[in-house]
C-alpha cells in the first residue's frame, strides 16, 4: 500500500503565516509541469511494486493547475503506476481559484476529494492573514462542488487567531457545520520566522500567540465537532464515520509514499529523500535527467522516535508490537514507571498493544512523545 504525492510549488500571493515552499511567478508553470512527468516516469520503481491507493495534489496551490496541467499529469500516472480501483485522489485548493468550470474540470479528470483552504468565515481576518478569498467565495465554491458531484469534501480552519474573545470562532465553527463538509482539518495559528506574522513580531506590530486562548480554542474546536458527529481521528483533523484521509492516514502509519516535485520528500520504508526545495534548481536538475534530493538517513531511533511524534497523534495509537518487531523496542518496558503516572493521570491508555492518548493527553501530545522519545 503506497501513496503518491505531487507538490505544485505556486501561490498567487503569500499568506501572511505561511512558509510553505511556493513561488508567485507562474512563468515556469508550464515547464513544472513536464519536470513533474518526468520524475513520475524517472521514480517508478520508488514505491518497488506496491499498489498505488491514494495521489495528493498539495501546495502551494494546486487548483492553479489548468485542465492540460493535470491531465498530463494524471495521464503519467495511470501509465506507470499500478493503482488501486478506486484510489482517493485529493486536490488542495483556494475558493478564489475554484470557480464553477474548474471544479467540473478537476472532477471530471478523477478529482475524488477536495481540501479547500477557508481558514476562517471572517472577511476582516481573511484579510489580515492576506487571504485572497471571502467568506462568501468559500461557501459558494462548497455549494458548487456540492452540486458538480463532490461526495468528499475537506475544510480548513484555522484557529487562536487574535479575537477579543471566543465568539468569532464560535461562529467560525457555527459556519462550517452548516455546510458539514466530510472532513475539517483545523491548525493553530503559528508564527514562522521568515514570514510576514514574523517580521510582524520582531516589530512588534502583533502580539505571540497566547497559549492558554489557543488551548481554549482547541477545546471549543473538539467539543463542538464531537457534539456534532465528527470523529478527532488525529489531533488536528476530523472525520464523519468512514471519511478519514486515506492518504495522511497513511504517513501516520509509518507507510510508503513517494513525494514528486520540488521540496517534496519520500519514503520507502528503508530510507526518506527530500527534493530540493527551490524551482529553478529543480527545472534544471530534471532538465538534464537527475532529479535533485538529498537522502535523510534516520538511524532506528530516529525512527522510532518519528513514529511516536505522529502516531501518538492518531485515535490508533502508537502500535506496540510494530516497535517490538521491527525496531526491537518495548515501549511498555523501557518507560514502565512514566506511563504508569500517565495512566494514572488519565492522560494514556493500552488498547490490544495500541498505546492511545486520552482527550487531556492529546492536549500534551508532543510533550508526551518526546518524554518517550528513546
Ligand atoms: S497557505 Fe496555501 S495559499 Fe497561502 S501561501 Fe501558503 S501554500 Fe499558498
Amino acid at each position: 500500500m503506497a501513496g503518491l504525492y505531487i507538490h505544485i510549488p505556486y501561490c498567487k500571493k503569500a499568506c501572511h503565516y505561511c512558509d510553505f515552499h511556493f513561488t508567485q511567478s507562474l512563468k515556469q508553470i508550464n515547464d513544472m509541469v513536464d519536470a513533474i512527468c518526468l520524475e513520475l516516469e524517472m521514480q517508478k520503481d520508488f514505491l518497488g511494486n506496491d499498489t498505488v491507493y491514494t495521489i495528493y495534489f498539495g501546495g502551494g496551490t494546486p487548483s492553479l493547475l489548468e485542465e492540460e496541467h493535470l491531465r498530463k499529469i494524471m495521464r503519467v500516472i495511470q501509465h506507470v503506476y499500478s493503482l488501486s480501483s478506486n484510489p482517493e485522489v485529493t486536490l488542495e485548493g483556494n475558493p478564489d481559484d475554484l470557480t464553477a468550470e474548474k471544479l467540473q474540470i478537476f472532477f471530471s479528470e478523477g478529482i475524488n476529494r477536495l481540501s479547500i483552504g477557508v481558514q476562517s468565515f471572517n472577511d476582516e481576518k481573511l484579510k489580515w492573514m492576506n487571504r485572497q478569498h471571502s467568506q462568501m467565495q468559500a461557501i459558494d465554491t462548497f455549494h458548487n462542488a456540492r452540486q458538480i458531484g463532490f461526495e468528499n469534501i475537506s475544510l480548513d480552519l484555522i484557529y487562536a487567531l487574535p479575537y477579543k474573545n471566543h465568539d468569532l470562532w464560535q461562529s467560525d465553527l457555527k459556519q462550517i457545520l452548516a455546510l458539514r463538509p466530510e472532513h475539517i482539518s483545523s491548525y493553530c495559528l503559528t508564527i514562522e520566522p521568515k514570514t510576514a506574522f514574523g517580521n510582524w513580531l520582531q516589530k512588534g506590530k502583533i502580539k505571540p500567540i497566547d497559549e492558554d486562548f489557543a488551548a481554549e480554542q482547541f477545546e471549543i474546536l473538539l467539543d463542538t465537532l464531537t457534539k456534532k458527529g465528527y470523529d478527532q481521528y488525529e489531533i488536528s483533523n476530523f472525520a464523519l464515520p468512514g471519511y478519514e484521509s486515506q492518504h495522511n492516514s497513511a504517513y501516520w502509519k509509518d507507510e510508503k509514499y513517494l513525494g514528486i516535485g520540488p521540496s517534496a520528500h519520500s519514503y520507502n520504508g528503508k530510507f526518506r529523500k527530500a527534493n530540493v526545495s527551490n524551482n529553478a534548481k529543480y527545472l534544471k536538475g530534471l532538465a538534464e535527467k537527475k532529479i535533485p534530493f538529498e537522502i535523510i538517513t534516520l538511524s532506528p531511533e530516529d525512527q522510532v522516535n518519528e513514529y511516536l511524534l505522529t502516531s501518538l497523534r492518531t485515535k490508533w495509537g502508537c502500535d506496540l508490537n510494530l516497535l517490538k518487531a521491527k525496531y526491537e523496542v518495548d515501549l511498555l518496558h523501557v518507560h514502565k514507571a512514566y506511563l504508569n503516572k500517565l495512566a494514572r493521570q488519565d492522560f494514556v491508555f493500552e488498547d490490544e498493544g495500541f498505546l492511545i492518548l486520552t482527550n487531556s493527553g492529546k492536549l500534551l501530545a508532543d510533550k508526551i512523545a518526546s518524554d518517550l522519545f528513546i
